[in-house]
């Protein structure tokens, strides 16, 4: 779900970086197939395209997915948690159980679509890149269908409805998607500006919490007063380094402020937006939403307004302090993640993997929901062409993906779930 702007442009960085795989024979095997599958893929990616479908509306596309893994030969159970599917692939080998997701939703947009496979639904558009994201998981299914002796363990195809909502994942969990199958581990991708070829990660937050603290005031005449001084005191735990440039989303992008610089001004950050007093039955209540970089810093600021608090002339009226977090933010398992990491450095090289220091704080995915239940790991796909013009910024009018990325995305992740089941 990218409500704002993603990265900015990545200029910086150069585009088609070359792949150094290393020769051993599965590797191969992985890069033959999903160069032999691009072409089936390209299609199957632009049928989707054209016939967009909305969270929670997504008939015709999870058809699509359910023939398409049944025709391979795959466990498929259709119709969870909405137009969820679940499908199962058993290797010849036993191994550990794990998972990959993929969104199917598309969203809401009215904008042109400059490509020639334009959305032929009015108003809706697959502008946040889950066409690609699907193909690239149809595409692992394949390749790793093809290749059962060389795969020790299940994997578990998750194609989930509804990430826009912020709702697919806990439907699907509802609807009992773990009931019969656990997995041990799981792994999704989203697409970003980056150039094709290119991935990254970080270990632990890879979107800021955003939680909603409420200060309930009541018992004294003036409570407009000590309202006004709470707003105060949760503004003053704003912790951002160059603000202007902070808020300024093209900086996101910047070579030496951005997110994949080791300077990152979006590294360690704690954002207080929307600070406010609303009239209640039980006095005045003040809210606001805290973003943060890390758990941490969002403890901190529990304490320290607390502090701040028990230390002010009005402290009797404070009648309540809550702190809710609606949605979980996506979050890496650091171990799973140094593992996954390592994985893809031998099979594909060093070069393909951009290490990731700072966040978007705009942006979160469901994928945090199925990491409550189960450690995972949430990659940024590179799929831009800069020197074509292609720039895969999520949820802008000029969104378009490189489709090469969905080869290398096939290639990395069909190595990556055949390497890590194969591990304990
Ligand atoms: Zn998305």
């Amino acid at each position: 779900m990218f409500k704002k702007l993603f990265f900015t442009i990545l200029f910086f960085i150069a585009a088609n970086i070359s792949i150094y795989p290393q020769t051993n024979s599965i590797t191969k095997e992985i890069l033959d197939a999903a160069l032999a599958n691009f072409d089936s893929l390209v299609s199957i990616r632009r049928d989707l395209h054209q016939y967009p479908e909305l969270a929670g509306n997504e008939i015709n596309t999870s058809k699509k997915i359910r023939d398409y893994l049944t025709k391979l030969g795959l466990e498929v159970k259709p119709e969870i948690g909405g137009h969820g599917i679940v499908a199962i692939l058993k290797g010849n080998k036993p191994g550990q159980t794990i998972a990959w997701r993929a969104d199917i939703d598309a969203f809401k947009d009215d904008s042109p679509d400059n490509v020639s496979f334009a959305s032929k639904i009015s108003g809706v558009r697959h502008i946040c890149g889950h066409d690609i994201h699907t193909t690239i998981g149809l595409g692992i299914a394949k390749v790793l269908s093809s290749l059962k002796d060389e795969i020790s363990g299940t994997i578990v195809f998750i194609f989930q409805p509804a990430e826009e909502t912020f709702s697919g994942a806990y439907k699907m969990i509802d609807d009992g998607i773990f009931n019969e199958i656990k997995p041990e581990a799981i792994f999704g991708l989203h697409v970003t500006p980056l150039p094709t070829g290119t991935i990254s990660v970080k270990e632990n937050e890879m979107y800021p919490a955003s939680k909603e603290i409420s200060i309930t005031l009541n018992g004294k005449n003036n409570l407009d007063s000590a309202a006004d001084e709470c707003i105060t005191i949760l503004q003053s735990f704003n912790i951002v380094k160059d603000e202007k440039k902070f808020f300024d989303i093209s900086t996101l992008g910047d070579p030496q402020l951005g997110v994949i610089s080791p300077n990152s001004i979006y590294a360690n950050y704690v954002v207080v937006t929307n600070a406010r007093k609303e009239e209640s039955e039980n006095g005045i209540v003040v809210k606001a939403r805290v973003l943060a970089s890390t758990e941490e810093n969002h403890t901190t600021v529990i304490n320290q307004l607390e502090e701040k608090l028990n230390s002010a002339q009005w402290k009797d009226c404070v009648k309540a302090i809550s702190v809710v977090q609606k949605h979980e933010n996506v979050f890496n398992d650091p171990k799973l993640t140094a593992a996954a990491v390592n994985i893809i450095k031998n099979g594909f090289g060093e070069r393909v993997l951009i290490p990731l220091y700072g966040m978007n704080p705009f942006n979160n995915d469901d994928f945090a929901v199925f990491q409550k239940q189960i450690p995972g790991v949430y990659f940024f796909i590179g799929a831009s062409d800069f020197a074509k013009g292609m720039i895969a910024m999520p949820h802008t009018p000029n969104f378009v993906a490189d489709e090469n990325c969905i080869e290398k995305g096939v290639s990395y992740f069909s190595f990556l779930l055949q390497q890590y089941s194969s591990t304990k």
